[in-house]
Order: structure tokens, then sequence, then C-alpha cells
């Protein structure tokens, strides 16, 4: 207790403008993390712990001209992997900060927030107890956010920890957008219902957008195009979201890299059925080499994509044309839903940096006068107009960057 009353102290004299911030994004056997200076926004050292309860390596870049550091290090658990980075961080030949005490405050990406959660909260005992509560629903993902979470409190006592979830921005979906038509009783009981991923950056890329078009978030109506390893669509209007793509898992929605999105649901028990194998198994071969991967049967990557179309291979651009056909019909279903679009957005490693996908679906939607500027549109990974004058939709290219809005949420919520 002293210690947070301290923190607070320390934070009063130091002031809101300059915190440092850092954020972690906690996978079963990774952690990656950034540490910002909200001062400019600026990130001054980044890095990768893998391989953790392995053997454990980390990969730690400093902004300030320091050696990177590269290295194998002990990682029996989260904890050890977040000691190694602070280690890092304060260190003399690869350091960024003088002394832990400068990190004001821990940033999480957390995936699953059930109903529990709208926005970002402060971490605290009942927080890890409602984030422990969604386990069932994140199974692979919620427990290693946790991890993270308390290996930060071990190694940082009393610094103030945020969770950012994944879900919290789709949780304005009215019940007819997030509802299954199975019994209600399974909502009721188990919480079976859409729920949404990417939120984070859905948020923050429309957000961008209204800024960008100079509209009010009132009255707007925006359709943001997550397309990545994992990708979602979500519509967004009047600055709130009102559906989206993945479901109570971000198995459902567009084909993926991997996962092969939505798919009747009867498939599992054929499929099973046919190759003796269990439920689970059935729903990873869906979550692990289908999509891209599993149409191509050369790579879930879309570089790899792009270059096997290149040298003809027809299922690669089978591969392709499902997922550019799987994002079209699901801008057309979101414009038909919000009566109506001012703004497509990509963003993504897919939408940020394939200037192929985003022709061949915007050449599909046509028919409602969006009208791309091929010459705008040969961009990558650049805040862009990509459509033209005359288009009757604005279409944007608008880089995401889930980090900034946890470290932004962070600095929000400890801030004075
Ligand atoms: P993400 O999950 O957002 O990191 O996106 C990963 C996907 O973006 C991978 O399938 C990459 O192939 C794709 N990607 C990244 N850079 C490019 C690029 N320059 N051109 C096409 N696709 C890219």
């Amino acid at each position: 207790m002293e210690q947070f009353i301290l923190h607070y102290i320390i934070l009063f004299i130091k002031g809101y403008e300059n915190m440092k911030i850092l954020v972690i994004n906690a996978g079963s056997s990774s952690l990656k993390y950034q540490l910002f200076d909200m001062d400019n926004e600026s990130i001054i050292a980044k890095g990768t712990c893998e391989r953790i309860g392995i053997d454990g390596h980390l990969k730690h870049t400093p902004a300030n001209g320091k050696p990177v550091f590269n290295e194998d290090i002990p990682m029996p658990t989260h904890a050890e992997a977040i000691t190694a980075v602070l280690d890092k961080l304060v260190s003399a030949e690869y350091g960024v900060i003088s002394s832990m005490s400068e990190i004001d405050a821990v940033g999480h990406r957390v995936l699953h927030g059930g109903q529990k959660f709208s926005a970002s909260v402060k971490v605290d005992e009942t927080v890890i107890a409602a984030i422990e509560e969604c386990i069932p629903l994140g199974p692979l993902h919620n427990p290693a956010n946790l991890m993270g979470i308390r290996a930060c409190e071990k190694a940082m006592p009393g610094v103030p920890q945020v969770a950012v979830f994944d879900t919290a921005f789709h949780q304005t979906m009215p019940a007819s957008s997030y509802m299954y038509a199975v019994p209600y009783e399974f909502y009721e009981k188990y919480g079976v219902r859409r729920y949404g991923f990417h939120g984070t950056s859905h948020r923050y890329v429309s957000a961008k957008a209204l800024e960008v078009m100079g509209i009010p978030a009132e009255g707007s109506k925006i359709i943001t195009c997550h397309l990545g390893n994992g990708s979602s669509l979500a519509a967004v209007k009047d600055g709130k979201c009102f559906d989206t793509s993945m479901g109570l898992t971000p198995l459902e929605g567009v084909p993926m890299g991997t996962r092969c999105g939505s798919v009747d649901p009867a498939v599992v028990e054929f499929i099973a059925n046919h190759e003796n194998m269990t439920v689970t198994e059935t729903l990873t071969m869906l979550n692990k080499k289908s999509g891209m991967l599993g149409i191509s049967g050369v790579s879930s990557d879309f570089r790899d994509i792009d270059a096997a179309i290149e040298a003809g291979n027809e299922r690669a651009k089978l591969a392709l044309d499902m997922f550019n056909y799987g994002v079209t019909k699901y801008i057309g279903a979101y414009t038909a839903a919000m009566g109506g679009v001012d703004g497509i957005v990509f963003t993504a490693g897919v939408g940020e940096n394939g200037p192929n996908v985003r022709e061949a679906v915007c050449d599909n939607l046509a028919y409602m006068g969006v009208k791309l500027d091929k010459e705008a549109n040969n961009c990558r990974g650049k805040l862009q107009k990509i459509s033209a004058e005359d288009s009757t939709v604005q279409v944007w290219v608008i880089p995401t960057n889930e980090e900034l809005v946890i470290a932004r949420d962070t600095q929000d919520i400890c801030g004075k």
C-alpha cells in the first residue's frame, strides 16, 4: 500500500506528460513489449521473449542507438521473462532508462473480457478474478495474459497496471447483432454470443477515419477491415461498434491465414466422423490448418500466396479469390445493416501492405459507387486516401497501432 501511495506521489511530481509506459502482450510461450515515452508517444525500446517455459530467448531493441540484445536466457515462467526485460531496460549496455522506478505504469493486452468489460480498467484483484472467469471464452490467451499481469506485479510491486481488452470496443453491439440463434438458455448459462476481437484496432482506425475525413461521430457509418494473419471487419455506426465478423472466438468471419472463417457448423461433425477425429482436434484443424494455408496448400502468408499466384498456382489464386470475396460480402452486408457507408478503412498487415487485395475488393464494390484511385492505392504501410475524388464512399489505408492505444489508455487511467 505504501509503495502504491509513493508511486502516485512520484507520478504527481513528475507530471502526466512525462509518463513512461510499458505495454505488454503476453502469449502462452511469448511476451512482446514496447516501452513508450508518452511525452512524444515515442517507442524507446521494444522486444520479444520467446520459448517461455521451454528454454527462453530475448530480443531487445533499444531505440537510443545502443546495441540489440538477441540471446538465450532461461525463462521457466513469465516472471523470469519480465525480469529479463526489466534487466535489459535498465542495463548499462542495452538500457534506455536509469532505473525501474522510471516505469510509471504497465498496460496489458487482454484477449477476452466477456460481457464484463466495455472499456480498459485498472487491474486489481476483482479485475483479475473477472479475467479468470473469462478463461473458458479465451482458454489459450487469457491464462497467458494473466501470467503477464502476475509477473509484472511480482517484478514491479506497486506499479499500476491496466488491462485493455480485444473485446471491449464491440460491447456496444445491439443484441440483434451479437446473439446467435441457438436456444437462449446457452446465452444465459454460458454467455454464448458474438464478442468480436481486434477491438483496439477497430477503435483506433475508426476514430482516425472520422478525424481524417473531417466528419463527426454522430451519424457516421464506417466499415473497418482489419486484414492480417487474423482478419475481422467491423461496422462502426455513430463511432460505436454495430457489428463485427469474429464471434464467440476469433474463428468466425472471413477466411484467414490459417482459420477457416464462417462455415456450416455441421462441417465439424462431418469431418470428425470421417477422419476419426475428436471435436477438439477438428477445431484445431479449423483454427490452424485452414484458411489461406488450407486452400492453397502453400502458406498462410499473403506474400507467399502472391508469389505462388505469380508462378501459376491455381489453388493459391482460389484462396485469394475466396478471401477477397469474403471481405466484399461483409462490406456489402454491413452497408445494408447500417443503411449506407461513408468510409471504408483497410488496416493491419494485408490491409496496409496489399494493394492487390484493396483493388480487388474495391472493384467488387463499384456497384455502390466505390471508385479507387489506382495510383494512390499503390502505397504500403502509410496513412493514405485511396478512393478517387468522384467515389461516393471514401476509402482509406490507416495503419493500426494497438500498442499506442494501450499506452494511451494506460496513461488516461493512471495519469493525474
Ligand atoms: P498481421 O497479422 O497484421 O501482422 O499481418 C500479417 C500478414 O500481413 C501476413 O500474411 C503477411 O503476408 C501480410 N503482409 C505483411 N507485409 C506485407 C506486404 N508487404 N505485402 C503483402 N502482404 C503483407
